[in-house]
């Protein structure tokens, strides 16, 4: 196995659970590649950035589940938008069936007006009669099948921008509108517990203790600071990897579950040139996150995250209440806040004080008490290549997991999963790889866990 992060390691304590021996050969001194925290110059541990989950992420919840990390999870039932004059109002479920189990909040949402609403509520209504298909054409961007579905200036921005970008972490000009529908009908839509928001209660690195422990307790072997530099193959057949320091690892089959530009290097000229069946990759574009780290001397939010309409900063994590519930009662101490932005290509070229200032700014548009608090510390983390871009037609060039190389394998968020890039996309694509390799050796195992079921109108629609 070459990668370690949620595809690697997904990959990895499956096979190990089949009981395969695994070795895994990581880059990095610790495991999670872009979803994984490490520790400052003064000793804090902070995630690269806020990651969240949802409750339609079924197989990274049985991930969580296998390695022991599933009680750091907290869940959240409800969700927090505060509009540019810092007014909030929440989506949340009701005892109505799906699709309408958050109708109810909905309607009282302050941030959009009666015809805004009604435009999204029948758009909504679409995709959950046609089972999440949603009528689009190929080649289709979001924002053409909104301009499509009659949506007002206000919805778009206030509505299905504030959702996408965070989830797709691309703009809705720039997205395939298949993946802006999946979205709304898996998350929101198809079953009440979808939107569900899973939060870690501990940095990113301490939930992957357990399946470091777990892998090696069934003797597989994780090699930190392991740098593959090549793959090699004979006559079509995987033989060996070969390391940084020149040594090679041979084995009977390999998974390699590094990003797709990396794995461009690792494979030899004639499987990257341009007529290789890997070639394709090359297609494949990337978007960018930016992540702001904030200490104040106090208390400046009482929620445990809140999303921002109308900002350029979409998200506010209150990490001291998410690590200790109890802190929100300590009214003398500080405050940390991990503020999200993604599809943050304007934020790049720009330097980390230009960042900083902008993020306090419209922290003390919706959060006053910011205003007068004291800022101790900040930090900021600008992730250029976070996500593949999920741009119109960008599935023809994401390759299955099982290759035309014998015992050679893939997994990666950006391997074909039909998901965006997430953790469960990365998830579900080690589970598929691991499946893929058990069948090649012999011994087939099921590991994918199915999507949540249909619920509500939305089943009985799916059976007419
Ligand atoms: C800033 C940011 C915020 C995000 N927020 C969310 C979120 O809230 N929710 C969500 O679901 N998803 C989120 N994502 C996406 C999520 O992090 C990724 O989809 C997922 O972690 C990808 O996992 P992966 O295993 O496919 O790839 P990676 O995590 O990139 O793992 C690849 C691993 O391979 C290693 N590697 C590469 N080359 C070599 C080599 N030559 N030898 C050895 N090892 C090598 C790397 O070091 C890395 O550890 C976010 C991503 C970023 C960057």
């Amino acid at each position: 196995m070459i990668g370690g992060g949620l595809a690697g390691l997904s990959a990895a304590t499956a096979l190990a659970d089949a009981g395969i021996r695994v070795q895994l050969f990581e880059k990095r001194p610790y495991l999670g590649g872009r979803a994984t925290s490490y520790a400052l110059p003064d000793g804090s541990q902070i995630d690269n950035c806020q990651h969240v989950t949802l409750g339609c992420c079924t197989n990274l919840a049985d991930f969580y589940q296998r390695t022991g990390a599933a009680s750091k999870i907290r869940h959240y039932d409800r969700l927090f938008f505060a509009d540019g004059a810092g007014r909030v109002s929440s989506i949340h479920g009701s005892a109505l069936p799906p699709p309408f189990h958050t109708s109810l909040s909905f309607w009282r949402f302050g941030a959009l007006k009666l015809r805004d609403k009604r435009g999204i509520a029948k758009a909504l209504l679409s995709i959950a009669r046609s089972g999440g298909h949603g009528e689009t054409k190929a080649g289709m961007t979001m924002l053409e099948w909104l301009q499509h579905s009659g949506q007002t200036e206000a919805a778009i921005h206030r509505f299905w921008r504030v959702v996408l970008v965070s989830a797709l972490d691309e703009e809705l000009h720039l997205t395939d509108a298949r993946y802006g529908i999946d979205v709304f009908w898996k998350g929101f839509l198809r079953n009440r517990k979808g939107y569900i928001l899973g939060i870690p209660s501990v940095p990113l690195g301490e939930l992957y203790a357990e399946c470091r422990r777990g892998i090696e307790s069934r003797a597989g072997e994780i090699h930190s600071r392991a740098v593959v530099r090549k793959l090699r193959f004979v006559e079509g057949k995987f033989q060996a990897i070969v390391l940084d320091n020149g040594g090679e690892v041979r084995a009977d089959a390999c998974i390699a579950a590094v990003p797709h530009d990396e794995l461009l290097e690792l494979l030899p000229e004639e499987l990257s040139a341009s007529n290789s069946p890997f070639a394709n990759l090359k297609c494949l574009q990337t978007s960018p996150i930016t992540g702001v780290h904030l200490w104040y001397d106090r208390q400046v939010l009482d929620k445990p995250f809140l999303t921002l309409l109308d900002h350029t900063v979409q998200w506010i994590f209150n990490k001291s209440l998410l690590y200790d519930a109890g802190a929100g009662s300590r009214k003398d101490a500080g405050q940390y806040l991990q503020l999200v932005i993604s599809a943050s290509y304007e934020l790049i070229p720009k330097t980390r004080q230009e960042i900083i200032d902008l993020c306090i700014r419209e922290l003390s548009e919706v959060l006053p008490a910011t205003r007068g608090a004291q800022l101790h510390k900040a930090n900021v983390v600008k992730e250029v290549h976070a996500t593949f871009s999920p741009r119109p037609g960008s599935d023809t060039w994401r390759p299955a997991q099982r290759t035309e190389l014998v015992g050679f394998f893939l997994a990666g968020d950006w391997t074909r999963t039909g998901w965006p890039s997430t953790m469960e996309g990365a998830v579900r694509s080690g589970y598929l790889a691991a499946e893929a390799l058990l069948e090649f050796a012999g011994s087939p195992r099921r590991f994918l866990v199915p999507d949540l079921p249909a619920e509500g109108f939305c089943r009985s629609w799916a059976r007419d």
